[in-house]
């Protein structure tokens, strides 16, 4: 233990005693002259007497009498005793504080969690608490022989020679963070401060250097950084590092024109059916096995001898190329390429390599990927955007039919931001109340009398009515098809309701509205319908839902589950547009619908082409077999009826009865139909 360091240290600490010492001692040298002072006068005092050629005649009457000179003297001396008596008490208390402190310190420091040390001004260890060999494992000897640099990380050398120069300079250093190697070779994070110990003359000869082991809580914050940048799946990097690196690269790019990049979004086909059909975890699986197939992949092309141009300092590192950015949808960043053609090689290994069969749960599964490429050379300087235009290409392939690729390019572009606007303009459009529902009769081909109507949406823009092939499409993607058509369902049943109580019939009118694939997969699709029914009065009988071939014929369970759901609710089931899809007549024979409506393709050529003509004669039979009722939509010329009759079609729909139109048309319609008879009907 080095106690002259103990009270270095002390006495530097707190400021005021070193200040009082210097005052105090002070005071003694001053004493001391005083003393001398003294001792000379009394001398001198006592030899004139003393001694004959002092003792002049002529001075006597000056001088005092010996007396007079003793007394005197004797009372400075005693004033000079009491004074050195209380001064000699003073440096004892501080004497007696400074043995207290140095007691205080060698305790805090021996007992101390963090380590403390002092060095001198060459780096040389004057003293290390036993907290050193207790986090590090080094004995005080195996320290006293090394300087205090040797076991700092090479890389934060620097670093903490610059902090220890600050310290030695202001007095206080900043805090630093450094490694430090253990005595069992692993490395250590260590906070550490030191301050400045300065002699008599100002300078600085020691320091003394408080350490933190920092191991742990480094460890900690480093796995929840970690955490917050990668996926927890399949532990690639998220979205947001996935940006990061991606911003850096386009940063790059733009200042040195030769370096390039492409960005590779890959989306797995229909993994929602894998997901569905085999559940969660081994969809989990598989994701894992997909990226691991991906990593693979980026460790290939790089591989590849692409000959690197740019060696750039901040290039992203290959660790960080390939990313989950959620769901199905991974993204590669293929550095330095140099032309983006490069990018399509590697799409098309990456969906060769994705083509192989993965085994989950010792279940064989195949997949296939659509990717979207965007490279370096678009004008964006923000890495979102050249993700959103990858995104648009994936789109673009996966439109095109699946597991291929397509590069963005501009034309892309105009058209997503032409969609981005519908989008926008169609979410306002909801809230605002802009779509309107217009119908359409249907009428009897036996009475010439309507029986019921097809609502059908329209869009009130500026620029006049919209048809619902702009934008129930896109409607149906963004889910807005849902509040859109309850909206219709309620205003349908509501303006039903009405025309019932106006015009009774019997069978009574009747309502067929349009069901979407989007709609038909929602959980409460049966209970909202139910809901407005009752709220509206409509008998449930009345009401008609049309439901395209594709969605009444696919998933034999799911589609027959909500079909016997709507059943039971007690509404009648059409198939709409029948004939363009596909349909298996053993599964139309079980599925609960009443009602096939021709798709008007077949109509609208029946007069002229005997094979239409052909095929809607065998679809009335099929029907009729089936014991369904036919629908023939887009009957246009009196032709068309005719032939309808002949064919013995039970109802038609088409701009030779009526265009759709509003709830005001069809009342003035409705008034006509039901005084007037037959083919006039609504013309
Ligand atoms: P759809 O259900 O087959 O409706 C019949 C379509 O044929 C209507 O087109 C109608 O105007 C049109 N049409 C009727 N008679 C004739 C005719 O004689 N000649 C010709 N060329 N066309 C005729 P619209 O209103 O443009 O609707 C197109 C499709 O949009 C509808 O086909 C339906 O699938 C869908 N749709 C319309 N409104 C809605 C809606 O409110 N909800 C849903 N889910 N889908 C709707
Ligand atoms: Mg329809
Ligand atoms: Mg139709």
């Amino acid at each position: 233990m080095n106690q002259h360091a103990f009270q270095q240290v002390s006495q530097n600490s707190p400021e005021a005693i070193p200040i009082e010492v210097s005052r105090i001692e002070g005071r003694e040298w001053w004493l001391w002259g005083f003393a001398v002072s003294v001792t000379l006068a009394l001398t001198l005092g006592i030899m004139s007497f003393t001694f004959p050629w002092f003792n002049r005649e002529t001075d006597v009457a000056y001088w005092f009498d010996l007396r007079e000179w003793v007394r005197a003297l004797a009372a400075l001396v005693l004033l000079f005793d009491l004074y050195a008596i209380y001064q000699h008490l003073q440096l004892q208390r501080i004497r007696r504080q400074l043995a207290e402190r140095d007691q205080l310190f060698q305790l805090i420091s021996e007992n101390a969690a963090d380590m403390i040390a002092l060095v001198d001004s060459d780096g040389r260890r004057l003293y290390n608490s036993p907290a050193y060999q207790k986090v590090l494992g080094y004995s005080p000897e195996e320290l006293r022989a090394t300087s205090s640099i040797e076991q700092i990380h090479p890389d934060d050398r620097q670093r903490v020679l610059k902090a220890a120069e600050k310290a030695r300079l202001s007095g206080q250093g900043e805090r630093v963070e450094y490694r430090m190697r253990h005595k069992d070779g692993s490395w250590r994070t260590l906070e550490s401060t030191a301050c400045a110990i300065r002699n008599a003359r100002g300078q600085t000869d020691k320091l003394v250097i408080v350490n933190r082991d920092i191991t742990e809580r480094k460890r900690a914050e480093e796995m929840l950084v970690h955490n917050a940048l990668h996926d927890g799946l399949t532990n690639l990097p998220n979205r947001a590092l996935f940006l990061d690196r991606l911003q850096h690269a386009l940063t790059l790019s733009k200042r040195h024109s030769n370096y390039k990049f492409a960005v590779l979004l890959i989306d797995v086909d229909e993994f929602k059916i894998i997901n569905d059909s085999l559940g969660h975890t081994a969809g989990d699986e598989l994701l894992i096995q997909i990226g691991q197939r991906l990593k693979d992949c980026v460790r290939r092309a790089d591989m590849v001898s692409r000959p690197r141009i740019s060696d750039i300092p901040g290039r992203p590192t290959n660790d960080d190329t390939l990313a989950r950015l959620g769901g199905d949808e991974f993204a590669m960043l293929l550095d330095d390429i140099r032309d983006p053609i490069e990018a399509v090689r590697v799409a098309e290994r990456v969906q060769a390599e994705l083509v192989t069969s993965f085994v989950v749960n010792k279940q064989e599964i195949v997949i296939s990927a659509s990717i979207g490429i965007a490279s370096s050379t678009s004008p964006h300087t923000q890495a979102e955007d050249l993700v959103r235009d990858a995104d648009i290409a994936m789109y673009r392939a996966k439109r095109a039919g699946k597991a291929r690729c397509e590069v963005f390019d501009t034309a892309m572009h105009a058209n997503a931001v032409k969609r981005l606007k519908l989008e926008t303009d169609l979410r306002k459009a909801l809230d605002q109340g802009e779509f309107r529902v217009h119908y359409q009769p249907i009428v009897s081909l036996e009475t010439g009398k309507i029986t019921g109507f097809e609502a059908l949406t329209r869009w009130q823009r500026p620029e006049g009515l919209l048809p619902p092939i702009e934008f129930i499409a896109v409607s149906e993607e963004i889910g807005l098809i849902v509040p859109m058509n309850r909206q219709l369902l309620r205003e349908a049943c509501q303006h039903l309701r009405s025309w019932q109580t106006e015009f009774p019939s019997s069978p009574p009118l009747t309502m067929s509205v349009n069901i979407t694939p989007k709609e038909f997969a929602q959980p409460d699709l049966a209970s909202e319908i139910r809901k407005s029914l009752e709220q509206t009065g409509v008998d449930p009988g009345c009401l008609q839902l049309e439901i395209i071939e594709t969605i009444a014929m696919g998933d034999a369970e799911k589609s027959g589950h909500v079909l016997s759901q709507l059943k039971a609710l007690g509404v009648r089931l059409s198939i709409d547009d029948f004939g363009t899809g596909y349909s298996s007549l053993s599964r139309l024979r079980r599925i609960p619908v009443d009602t096939l409506k021709i798709d008007r393709a077949f109509i609208l050529h029946m007069d002229s082409d005997p094979d239409s003509r052909e095929i809607v004669r065998i679809i009335i039979m099929l029907a009729h077999n089936l014991g369904l009722k036919v629908v023939a939509e887009g009957t246009e010329t009196q032709q068309h009826i005719n032939l309808l009759k002949q064919l013995n079609c039970e109802m038609a729909q088409g701009y030779f009865f009526s265009r759709p139109a509003d709830d005001q048309d069809m009342l003035k319609r409705l008034a006509r139909n039901h005084s007037a008879r037959a083919t006039s009907v609504g013309r």
